[in-house]
């Protein structure tokens, strides 16, 4: 069964050009506020100077914010595999979640329905490698948790969109260098502890412990997931 989830216009005036980037990356979020209404007014408030392409409320209706060939404000100061203007070549989707902050709760399964319906589209016409389907906090992972450990990650590869780790061969070599070669930001120009991005790497791949200590399952997880990518 196939459903069809509303897309309702909600302009934001927080975009501008993506300054001759191709879209390469596909970032999800939660949006972090009490309500659906509260975030869907600051993603659209010229004052906040913040948006996303799109907000995935809870009952699964997509609105629609700032038009794909435009560059949405939603990363901050980021990282990925070199690139630090991640909103440049990156779509942005919010999804409705009161976050760490004021609740953190399951993202109910119409949601991620609508969400999974949405970024499939997405990564096709832009030809978004499984492996750049990320979370803000693999891309910032001293600012950011979202969308947290509850988002199933599992669920949406499973239906073509994003990595999930199947059994690889033993990791070759240390573990942060194996990080940095997926794309975290270690030891390169940015300010990230790589226990920082050790718990961001946990928090995507590995939601059942996110302590930033590595282990075998880590590891082994890792050496997965380089080899999916053939990074
Ligand atoms: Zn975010």
């Amino acid at each position: 069964m196939s459903l069809i989830f509303p897309r309702i216009a909600c302009p934001s005036p927080n975009f501008d050009m993506r300054r001759g980037k191709a879209v390469n990356m596909l970032l999800l979020h939660y949006t972090g506020m009490q309500s659906a209404s509260a975030a869907l007014d600051r993603l659209c408030d010229a004052e906040a100077k913040v948006s996303a392409h799109y907000t995935v409320d809870e009952d699964g209706a997509v609105y629609v914010h700032v038009p794909e060939e435009e560059r949405a404000w939603h990363a901050g100061k980021a990282y990925w595999a070199g690139e630090t203007d991640i909103n440049a070549c990156s779509i942005g989707i919010e999804i409705v979640n009161p976050g760490h902050t004021f609740g953190y709760r399951s993202f109910p399964d119409v949601q991620v329905a609508s969400v999974i319906a949405l970024a499939q589209d997405i990564v096709a016409r832009h030809a978004i490698p499984a492996h750049r389907v990320l979370a803000h906090s693999d891309v910032a992972p001293a600012r950011k948790a979202d969308p947290g450990e509850l988002f199933p990650w599992a669920q949406l590869a499973e239906q073509g969109v994003g990595l999930w780790p199947a059994q690889g061969a033993p990791l070759k070599g240390d573990f942060a260098a194996g990080l940095a070669r997926f794309g975290y930001s270690i030891g390169g120009d940015t300010d990230v502890g790589s226990s920082q991005a050790i718990v961001a790497f946990q928090r995507h791949f590995r939601p059942s412990k996110f302590d930033g200590v590595v282990d075998a399952e880590c590891a082994a997880i890792l050496a997965a997931l380089l080899e999916a990518a053939a990074l």
